[in-house]
């Protein structure tokens, strides 16, 4: 069944009509209008001639043992859901880099990569030439990415105890995956029995808070990206399946999507981008977050979001958001202004790392990268 957030085996539906018989009502919880602020998902370009491209990171295929999803699947899925781009990320196997999806397909452009575990959490390796191996120390695996010069985020971050690698790009700091798996199984299973995907997964994903917080503190010493990841697999199981299968492609790209600001997609350009964190993240189950911006401005000069700029007392920063919310700016991950709203201005009083969160009937909605005033 397509358009529920199981796929229902037997004995899941035999499960769902009982519990349908025995619900005496409906669950009431706030909607959010499910349409697109851009539905082709491609912004209109900014003065500055920066377009927003909205994808998919974190993907797995057949090509990674816990996934059966065809390309076929993932390039159709990512049509549906207005996506410019994605990056695959099966686990290392012979045939994902030379076989998994890379360049242009029916107007979505792939980049190819792999997770590669480190034991409770995984780096990304984004956009690789070759087969890594993952059964290696932390930093050689690093020196081995900046080799095939690929990008290196740390996925499933809130895994890793002990931080002592360095030289990654950037940070997984949501995880569909992550999210889920960390509510209560029975209020999962109860939740995805009774309510339609759209309000299940509204009303299970959650701000990444923990993450967040140890992401403004890297973010003090030096620039890290943060980039959110879909981890589709189209496999996750309920009780050992018995309860069927969590997640389709479309459903969970619909969750979240990580966004670029670049004149246009290909290889390099999205490389740029997410190098430099002229990037952010999109709850999108909460409304398409496309045309969401954060910049610096002193006088002639302007930045976005991932860039440095000096300070001075003329300097102003700017945040737009494409549907009205509550958007707040932090500096260094306390908030320091907030407005209800579309639009904040606001003249920071001094350097600091600062970036955005937009929140939606309540709901973590949007978060960009910071902008290093020095
Ligand atoms: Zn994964």
């Amino acid at each position: 069944m397509q358009s529920q957030a199981l796929n229902y085996s037997p004995r899941g539906i035999i499960l769902l009509l009982l519990a349908v018989l025995l619900t005496p009502g409906c669950i009431l919880l706030p909607t959010f209008e499910g349409r697109p602020a851009n539905p082709g998902g491609l912004g209109a370009p900014f003065e500055d001639g920066y377009r927003d491209f909205k994808g998919v990171i974190h993907c797995h295929s057949k090509y990674s043992h816990d996934s059966q999803g065809s390309q076929e699947e993932i390039i159709g899925a990512a049509k549906r859901t207005g996506m410019n781009f994605l990056i695959m990320t099966d686990h290392p196997s012979s045939k994902a880099i030379p076989r998994g999806l890379k360049g242009w397909h029916e107007g979505i452009f792939f980049l190819v990569g792999a997770e590669l575990s480190q034991g409770g959490w995984s780096m990304l390796a984004l956009d690789i030439r070759q087969y890594l191996e993952q059964d290696q120390p932390t930093q050689q695996l690093l020196e081995e990415i900046k080799g095939q010069e690929g990008l290196a985020f740390v996925g499933h971050m809130e895994g890793v105890k002990t931080w002592d690698f360095e030289g990654y790009d950037g940070l997984e700091v949501y995880n569909v995956h992550a999210d889920l798996a960390g509510d209560p199984r029975l209020t999962m299973l109860l939740k995805a029995l009774f309510l339609p995907p759209n309000f299940f997964y509204a009303s299970s994903v959650d701000r990444p808070s923990r993450n967040l917080a140890r992401w403004d503190e890297l973010s003090r010493e030096r620039k890290v990206v943060a980039i959110a990841g879909n981890d589709a697999h189209a496999n996750v199981k309920l009780f050992f399946g018995v309860a069927g299968t969590v997640g389709p492609y479309e459903q969970v790209f619909k969750i979240v999507s990580t966004h670029i600001l670049a004149k246009e997609v290909n290889q390099q350009a999205l490389r740029d981008a997410l190098k430099q964190g002229h990037c952010y993240f999109s709850m999108d189950i909460f409304g398409d977050g496309t045309g969401f911006k954060l910049l610096a401005q002193d006088g002639h000069r302007q930045v976005i979001m991932g860039d440095e700029i000096e300070w001075s007392s003329s300097l102003e920063l700017k945040a737009y958001s494409p549907g009205r919310g509550r958007i707040k700016l932090l500096k260094s991950g306390q908030l320091v202004h907030q407005v209800e709203g579309q639009l904040l201005d606001y003249r920071p009083p001094g350097p600091g790392v600062y970036r955005v969160e937009v929140y939606r009937k309540g709901r973590f909605w949007l978060c960009s990268n910071p902008i290093y005033v020095r």
